[in-house]
């Protein structure tokens, strides 16, 4: 099957049979129909459909290299500057949709799966038959247009002691046994983001595994269908409180919940293992840089924060307009921010894209050092963004009425009284309730946190970020100063 169609999405998840719980309820089929879920499920859809919109197909997809029917754009591997810059083009176009409130569009995790496979021998150093494993996988994923989540995180229990250290040695996913058909996996992973109604979930190597013998059972990486026997997913509660796009305009469109998953003995065929045991090849990330993967999905990140930083300027300046308070100096300094920080990230997403280079697989690569001072700094940036909404739109985002007031019998008293300096009190309304649900609401916190921790931990990223960075010169130009007078006493 090509490209697929919102349909076409909604039509296999609603057939899968599958074991999610959330508020208390076991929810098995028809995921998509879920009040919890529908809203989320909509949007996916609408993604799903412009890979079919005649204004879009072009951007949207290419020729599969094996059917040459349409496939995602975002599987495409890219040899030269312009399939690099075209996969970009296809991710700002999803991106805009959700106005980067969207994290796990499948560009995210196709851009890390076209990487692995084009790096297959990497898998293959262990095992050719990894190698060819990653490769299938990733037609498997393309033909079929599916949708992926991963999970690379044990659970919290004992951030102090190493994962074969915890009191339950199955509370973090390990391999139990093997068998002939592949390995048994016990015990939860964290966080997987969208984990109830994906088509697959990769599960790869945690980052706290330790290069150490007895972590390997916690070696791994591989994928399985959400719907495999004996794999659950544990949901928070929703945000999708199941109110109307004029009340929570953001929250019923774009909660992608949140899931523990949960593997209670899943055998996991050794067609979809990409790697077992071996923890001095998983460790450290190593398996995401080496592969390319990681700056891949960094590239889709950055783009998804470029949507994003364009939709807080925009309606950072709509609430300053409304209410005029745009003569006001530390207003201007708000927005000016957003635009630093708007032009800062399209200066690096295309320093990395002008000085990308073929990687070691064969594969178009961005530039590594601006899209990691981005994967650095977006954090940091976008929980400034949030408050600058709240102090521009201040007791405006709670004198806040709900649609059915607004429509309702106060309907006079909230056009005349919530009126705004150029619009009338329904369309102030409208705006407020956007930035309410931008800085304010559940969904709003949730995203700030996704933004802070999604792609790792800041702290510790920036720790890999100081010592990746090639510091040596700059030490040098300070040994080189300090003796400068040494050469003529
Ligand atoms: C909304 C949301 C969605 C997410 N979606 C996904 C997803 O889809 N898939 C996925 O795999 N992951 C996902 N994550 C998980 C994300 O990758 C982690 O939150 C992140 O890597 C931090 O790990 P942790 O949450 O286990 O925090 P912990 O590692 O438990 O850290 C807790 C605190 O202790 C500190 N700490 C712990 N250990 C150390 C250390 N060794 N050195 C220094 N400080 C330390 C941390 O700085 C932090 O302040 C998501 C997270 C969030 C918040």
């Amino acid at each position: 099957m090509p490209a697929r169609t919102g349909k076409e999405f909604i039509d296999r998840l609603n057939s899968s049979e599958r074991e999610v719980y959330i508020h208390g309820e076991k929810v098995t089929r028809n995921l998509a129909d879920h009040p919890a879920f529908r809203g989320l499920v909509r949007s996916y859809a609408e993604l799903y459909d412009m890979q079919h919109d005649d204004e879009l197909r072009a951007t949207m997809t290419y020729p599969s290299p094996t059917t040459g029917e349409p496939v995602g754009r975002s599987f495409l591997q890219p040899r030269t500057h312009d399939e690099l810059r075209s996969r970009r083009d296809m991710m700002k176009t999803w991106a805009d949709h959700s106005m980067g409130m969207l994290g796990r569009t499948g560009d995210y995790l196709n851009s890390s799966l076209m990487a692995m496979a084009a790096a297959a021998d990497w898998f293959g150093q262990v095992d050719p038959q990894f190698a060819r494993n990653i490769v299938s996988y990733y037609e498997h994923v393309r033909e079929n247009d599916l949708l992926l989540t991963h999970t690379l995180i044990n659970p919290q229990a004992n951030r102090a002691k190493a994962t074969h250290e915890q009191a339950d040695p199955f509370l973090a996913a390990g391999i139990v046994k093997e068998t002939d058909n592949g390995i048994v996996v016990r015990g939860a992973r964290m966080l997987a983001t969208l984990g109830g109604i994906a088509d697959e979930i990769m599960v790869f190597p945690s980052t706290v595994l330790r290069a150490d013998p007895k972590d390997e059972p916690y070696s791994y990486a591989f994928a399985v269908p959400c719907d495999i026997p004996g794999l659950r997913f544990l949901c928070r509660e929703s945000y999708d409180y199941g109110r109307s796009h004029f009340d929570h305009p953001l929250g019923s469109r774009f909660d992608e919940i949140d899931a523990v998953a949960i593997f209670d003995d899943v055998e996991v065929p050794y067609e979809r293992c990409f790697m077992i045991r071996h923890p001095e090849l998983l460790t450290r990330g190593r398996l995401y840089s080496e592969t390319g993967a990681l700056v891949h999905m960094t590239h889709q990140v950055v783009v998804k924060d470029l949507a994003k930083t364009e939709f807080m300027l925009g309606l950072m300046c709509k609430i300053a307009d409304a209410i005029q308070i745009d003569g006001f100096q530390h207003v201007q300094e708000k927005i000016a921010q957003v635009i630093i920080a708007l032009e800062t990230l399209k200066g690096l997403l295309r320093a990395g894209e002008a000085d990308a280079e073929v990687n070691q697989w064969g594969i178009m690569t961005p530039a590594w050092d601006p899209l990691n001072v981005c994967r650095n700094w977006y954090p940091r940036i976008y929980p400034e963004f949030v408050r600058s909404v709240w102090q521009l739109a201040a007791s405006g985002l709670f004198g806040l009425p709900t649609e059915k007031d607004v429509f309702g019998e106060a309907a006079e008293d909230v056009e005349r009284y919530l009126q705004a300096a150029n619009i009338g009190g329904k369309e102030r309304v409208r705006l407020f309730r956007l930035a309410w649900d931008a800085a304010v609401s559940a969904f709003a916190g949730r995203q700030e946190a996704y933004e802070f921790f999604f792609f790792g931990d800041p702290v510790r990223m920036a720790g890999a970020l100081m010592y990746s960075y090639d510091r040596r010169p700059y030490m040098d130009r300070i040994d080189a100063f300090l003796h400068r007078d040494d050469e003529g006493s």
